[in-house]
């Protein structure tokens, strides 16, 4: 008999599935068995993992659920060939991951919770607060779905999608371990990216962890503005931000990046953009800017192009590596900030964390 409440094996870090089988005596051989199924043949079910003895097919069966933790509710494409998915959790609430060709990479944005804590006065996910964490396999699903619809084609990722990726930690460096491990996904960690709005003392925990590239979601060049658009500044403001930032281990020959989203008059004027070169003299990174993405009910507008450029100017004349994003998929809603899994049948709202 089965245990209704079993976990999903794709909870499982690739370090669990070995402690599994040891704590088994099973042989160390049967943990690569199980991997290989799982990701590279991507069976969705114990029975298809045919070079396993039915009896240790039956005690998976018996120990581990591997129901799809996704369903796929609707897929959008944009104008510019961005795909959104919106997929259905199994207990009703809605999250979306969008994929971003371009030309010579394939990047899949993945969300990490349902909503978000963090309330940003710029984002849509914030204005949901946070539903709650997404697990493990519900993160990992959303690759490995899109991967197979789209012809295994996936070549980046990036933690960009809804949610705050640090702010469930422990299941983020799970699904890193199952993305890079040459058993598992195989992934390099160089085309993985983690954005985060500074959440100090887990950019530290993460940096023991893993190496993968980090995006520090700045967006304001002084703590006065910073408060404002982003409250999370007022527990970790931005020295202490820099400095955890600056420590962080990215992969050889990578660099710390920082995220500016451009509003129209609030953030985005001559003296800001030398506020913000000035805060970042020393440190080696690249900007990135990200035009404001409207959406409704957010109180703000995006910049005139002529600003846009007219800021990244003013950056790189001091020799700072600045490219602006494009924004991509807005049409249909998928471009940053514009996710809010819109049309949840249900909403299942856990205790809203404390950060
Ligand atoms: N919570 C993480 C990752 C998700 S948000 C973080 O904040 O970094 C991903 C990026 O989208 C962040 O850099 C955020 O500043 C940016 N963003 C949020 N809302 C936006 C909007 N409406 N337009 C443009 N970028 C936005
Ligand atoms: Fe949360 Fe990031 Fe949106 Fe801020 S920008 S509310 S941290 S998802």
């Amino acid at each position: 008999m089965k245990d209704k409440d079993s976990i999903n094996i794709k909870d499982l870090s690739p370090q669990e599935i070995q402690d599994f089988v040891r704590d088994n005596n099973l042989q160390p051989f049967r943990a690569r068995q199980i991997s290989k199924w799982l990701y590279k043949k991507g069976v969705t079910n114990f029975d298809e993992m045919s070079d396993l003895s039915k009896e240790f097919r039956d005690f998976l069966e018996f120990s581990f659920s591997l129901e799809p933790s996704l369903q796929l509710v609707e897929e959008q494409v944009s104008e510019d060939g961005t795909k959104k998915y919106l997929f259905k959790l199994s207990d009703g609430n809605q999250i979306e991951s969008v994929l971003i060709p371009d030309k010579k990479r394939n990047t899949l944005c993945i969300s990490s919770q349902v909503g978000c804590a963090l309330g940003c006065t710029f984002c849509m996910t914030g204005t949901l607060g946070k539903l709650r964490n997404l697990r493990p396999s519900e993160i990992i699903d959303q690759y490995i779905l899109v991967n197979k619809y789209n012809e295994n084609s996936i070549t980046n990722v990036v933690f960009m999608g809804m949610g705050e990726p640090l702010d469930n930690l422990d299941n983020l460096v799970k699904v890193i371990n199952i993305l890079t491990d040459p058993h598992y996904l195989a992934l390099s960690p160089k085309r993985i990216t983690v954005s985060t709005s500074g959440l100090v003392p887990q950019i530290k925990k993460l940096g023991e962890q893993v190496s993968v590239n980090l995006a520090v979601s700045l967006n304001a060049p002084t703590d006065e503005l910073r408060d404002e658009i982003m409250p999370i500044n007022k527990r970790y403001p931005i020295k202490a931000l820099l400095e955890a930032s600056v420590k962080f281990p990215v992969p050889n020959r990578k660099y710390l990046m920082f995220e500016y989203v451009l509003l129209k008059d609030k953030n985005d004027s001559d003296s800001d953009a030398h506020t913000l070169a000035k805060l970042l003299r020393g440190i080696k990174c690249k900007i990135n800017i990200i035009p404001f993405n409207e959406a409704y009910p957010l109180p703000y507008k995006s910049p005139t192009w002529d600003r846009v450029l007219k800021f990244q100017e003013i950056l790189m004349s001091y020799r700072i590596n600045v490219r602006i994003r494009k924004s991509r998929g807005s049409d249909i809603l998928g471009a940053c900030g514009q996710l809010a899994a819109t049309y949840p049948s249900i909403k299942v709202t856990e205790t809203q964390t404390q950060i």
